[in-house]
């Protein structure tokens, strides 16, 4: 199977950078993976415009567990399946943390976002403190076990939340043993079909240690932040992309 870099711009982009990165990702050569970008909710459609007919594929940070409705600055996933998006992340930690979303919350969107035909990227992890006292494991399974709506066929982002943004990794060997975890976790909640589900890292993944990254076991692509941002870095982690 292809691995999957997907890249979260964040809260980043105005109309100029995002029809820059996103022209040069349309004019680059075809990589050994699949490529996904999730610009701001405001860039989607500009972005749209341009990757349409690539390769490439677009879709959002985030939606609504509602299809429509009173819910003032929301955006549901009927609305990014309208603008052609194919995927969306969810539970980032950010949103975890920033915007207080539970588990279930969580759930809700995902079935949302399956419901509207978009890839639901449900993204886990633990905090410095948890794995400083051993309990990445317990808390990545807790957050598997809760956040995963029955017949779950999405992607899940494994992200330290420590690794975020800070330019460090966990050793290959801690990816492994989480990966390896999640894995059996996926198989334990969904049955057979939690043994073919990408499971992606995420967290200070950049073109210099994304090789190493991405031939770990049970490691089926990476979810970019920081590097995501420029289409030479970018490219760069998808051309360490393997077949796995
Ligand atoms: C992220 O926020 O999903 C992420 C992985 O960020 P970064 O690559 O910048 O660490």
């Amino acid at each position: 199977m292809r691995q999957l870099i997907a890249g979260n711009w964040k809260m980043n982009g105005m109309s100029v950078q995002a029809e820059a990165l996103a022209g040069a990702l349309a004019a680059s050569a075809p990589l050994p993976c699949d490529l996904l970008v999730c610009p701001p909710f405001t860039q989607i459609a500009r972005v749209a415009d341009r990757l349409r007919g690539t390769a490439i594929a677009w879709g959002a940070q985030d939606c609504h567990a509602a299809p429509s409705g009173a819910h003032t600055g929301d955006i549901s996933a009927p609305m990014l399946a309208d603008l052609g998006c194919s995927a969306v992340i969810l539970g980032h930690s950010e949103r975890r943390q920033n915007h207080h979303e539970t588990d279930a919350q969580v759930r809700e969107k995902a079935i949302a976002a399956a419901a509207a035909g978009l890839l639901a990227i449900i993204c886990v992890g633990e905090t410095e403190q948890q794995r400083d006292a051993g309990q990445e494991i317990a808390v990545v399974g807790h957050q598997i076990a809760a956040s995963l709506p029955d017949g779950f066929a999405g992607v899940i982002a494994y992200e330290p939340i420590w690794a975020i943004g800070t330019g460090r990794t966990p050793t290959i060997g801690e990816v492994e043993a989480v990966h390896a975890h999640i894995r059996a976790a996926l198989i334990a909640r969904l049955g057979a079909p939690g043994a073919s589900l990408r499971i992606l890292y995420g967290g200070s993944v950049k073109p210099d240690n994304a090789a190493a990254l991405l031939a770990v076991a049970e490691v089926g692509g990476a979810l970019v932040g920081g590097a995501s941002l420029s289409a030479e870095s970018f490219l760069g982690i998808g051309k360490k992309a393997v077949l796995f």
